[in-house]
């Protein structure tokens, strides 16, 4: 059952609530969440709930319906978010989890894991014991094949994840190991689930070959039930009649098991295809289904692999995997979870200036679509400083008020956003570290209790009414559409003025910030509706963020003399030097009238070349200013 607390309940009246419940019989868990605080008590015994509502401090108490309790979205809405070392699961993130089917020598491990590290994956994997259809085939190294992992994953910085297959093993490999995996063969063995769970530990819980949903989250069950709420669950494919693949993986299960828990939930494309060239489409589909994550098999030699070789991608195939994981990710509302290597992220923490903590500024009211490329492009622990204008937002970077600043650079429809590289030339001091891409979704918001037959204005910026056209004219005909000067803010605006008749066209983020009704979603006339930010901060922070991915993408200004063949001289250089431009603006110079500043982006080459790169573009223009070099979005 949930018990749901009055806001208002006192320390005392708490623990007594809890303790009439454990002396009952109940295990109890109280989950804090955004719209209130529950008490989840589950287990064997019955009880009548009426004697639990008279309680002091009990607002109701709400029985669970599913035989799964402490997985069920039911005892808890929000999203939980699952903590592997430094790596987080779940919520608006995207974690590539890659290793070898099987640890199978030092120089193996090592040189998978610095691949798959060099390429994004996040968590390493690696079986120790390995569950095999035939006891001929390879076992695993076992307790060596763990040393072997843990030292992989040291050296490049990832926590590991690994199979277990008996309960005597459990407490020797929690030394070891930051999550245990459950395999397929296992999930059903309830004394191994009730082992694991109690160490509290993350529990990777992969699904069984035959299992149905329900069968899976009472899997989940056993694990919370004994000690453990890190729970992450991983589809991997069923067995079915059909036999083209190892197994079919079931797609549909990702938004399925979503409504039904909210424990997160990834895809393992290895395991259920089975076949290495189905690994990356069917990896594709998993994220687009809305999963989490993915666990893959790579191997750098896959012909000589011990198992699964047939199913292991080249280390090649998986860096190209995790970059279309990347351009998919925006498409979904999602961004690809990156972990600053240990020394790169402690030589940048020394150079920061730790006096502007993680304040992120960005130009708009709460709920903006900046605020949302903000907080995708940090950890959640940051403070959020709204901004009125661009300008604001580059001074507020500048003057130290805030460390970061998300501003947006280009929006697949409406263009180059030139306040932006205005700013960046009047503020030398500040550099470009860092890309994100959103998705721009606009919804019809409302008040809460109004109704699409109410609405006579609707308000919004100008590009929101421009990109909705359609929906308007055909939906809306005779509704007056007024021009405001922020999305979000619009949405503050109908809030403030509790008009039923009025509605705002804005992001999701914005309607939940301010408490209001999405009445129309995806309203929008074009679904490729992207905008692309840049993250900037002043040279002393720069390192700090760009630690965090491989820089392959740069931005410069640069301007040339007046006269024939100067623009073309300064960007032979890019030919020359094999730099790919991927973007060019020309942009007045003030105070100098009809002359230009350049400002191009470009693919980073390898170190040597750039220096020489940079070296002839100074030779080849009047001025040049390097603004920043930084990981793609793509
Ligand atoms: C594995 O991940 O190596 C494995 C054996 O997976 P599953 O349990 O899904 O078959
Ligand atoms: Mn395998």
């Amino acid at each position: 059952m949930i018990v749901i607390l009055k806001k208002g309940i006192t320390q005392v009246e708490k623990d007594k609530v809890k303790s009439f419940l454990k002396e009952k019989g109940f295990i109890v868990k109280e989950i804090v969440g955004q719209e209130d605080t529950v008490l989840g008590a589950v287990g064997k015994a019955s009880i009548d709930i009426r004697t639990v509502e008279v309680l002091p401090g009990v607002s109701s108490v709400v029985p669970i319906s599913k035989p799964y309790k402490l997985a069920s979205r039911e005892m808890k809405k929000e999203d939980t978010i699952v903590s592997v070392g430094k790596v987080k699961i779940g919520g608006n993130r995207v974690v590539v989890m890659a290793g070898p089917c099987a640890v199978e020598s030092y120089d193996q491990i090592m040189t998978i894991a610095e691949s798959v590290r060099e390429s994004g994956a996040v968590i390493l994997r690696g079986g120790a014991f390995k569950p095999r259809t035939s006891p001929y085939s390879f076992q695993g190294l076992g307790e060596e094949g763990l040393k072997l992992l843990r030292k992989a994953g040291d050296a490049f910085d990832m926590p590991i994840t690994t199979e277990v297959v008996s309960p005597r093993d459990v407490e020797m490999m929690a030394g070891y190991i930051d999550m245990f995996q459950i395999g397929a063969r296992n999930m059903q063995n309830f004394e191994l689930l009730k082992e694991v769970g109690k160490t509290g530990m993350p529990v990777l819980l992969k699904r069984g070959l035959a299992a149905t949903i329900e069968e899976w989250l009472m899997a989940a069950e056993y694990l919370m039930a004994s000690g453990t709420d890190q729970v992450v669950l991983c589809e991997r494919g069923i067995r079915t009649y059909e036999k083209a693949t190892r197994n079919t993986l079931d797609c549909s299960a990702i938004p399925v098991v979503q409504k039904l828990t909210h424990l997160p939930v990834i895809g393992d494309p290895s395991h259920a295809t089975g076949i290495r060239d189905m690994v990356a489409p069917m990896s594709l589909a998993l994220i687009a289904a809305g999963a989490s994550g993915i666990i893959v098999e790579v191997h750098n030699c896959p012909e000589c692999a011990l198992s699964d070789g047939p199913q292991s991608l080249y280390p090649s195939q998986f860096d190209k995997l995790v970059h279309d994981i990347q351009a998919l990710c925006p498409v979904v509302g999602k961004s690809l979870e990156r972990v600053p290597r240990a020394a790169e992220a402690k030589k940048a923490d020394d150079n920061a200036d730790a006096s502007s903590a993680m304040t992120v500024a960005f130009q708009g009211v709460r709920g903006a679509f900046s605020e949302l490329a903000a907080k995708r492009s940090f950890d959640d622990n940051i403070e959020l400083l709204p901004c009125h204008t661009f300008a604001d937002t580059f001074d507020a970077v500048s003057s130290g008020k805030a460390k970061y600043a998300v501003v947006p650079i280009e929006n697949t429809l409406g263009g180059t956003i030139y306040d932006t590289l205005d700013l960046l030339a009047m503020h030398p001091e500040i550099t470009v570290v860092g890309e994100a891409l959103i998705r721009v979704v606009h919804n019809l918001i409302s008040l809460p209790d109004a109704q699409l037959s109410d609405i006579k204005k609707v308000y919004t910026h100008p590009q929101g009414l421009a990109q909705c056209r359609k929906f308007l004219s055909e939906e809306l005909p005779d509704v007056e559409a007024v021009p405001f000067f922020d999305t979000a803010g619009a949405v503050e605006y109908v809030a403030e003025k509790k008009d039923k008749s009025i509605a705002a066209i804005a992001g999701e983020p914005a309607a939940a910030y301010y408490g209001m009704k999405i009445l129309r979603e995806n309203i929008e006339t074009d679904a490729s509706n992207f905008t692309r930010f840049y993250v900037i901060a002043r040279e002393e922070n720069a390192a700090v963020y760009r630690s965090e991915g491989k820089q392959d993408k740069a931005t410069l200004s640069f301007s040339v003399s007046n006269e024939p063949g100067s623009l073309a001289s300064a960007l032979s250089v890019f030919s020359e030097n094999n730099v790919n431009m991927t973007k060019l603006e020309s942009r007045p110079i003030p105070g100098k009238p009809w002359e230009y500043l350049f400002f191009v982006e470009c693919g980073l080459p390898e170190e040597s070349v750039f220096e020489k790169f940079v070296d002839e573009m100074k030779e080849k223009t009047v001025s040049f200013r390097l603004l920043g070099t930084y990981t793609s979005a793509r």
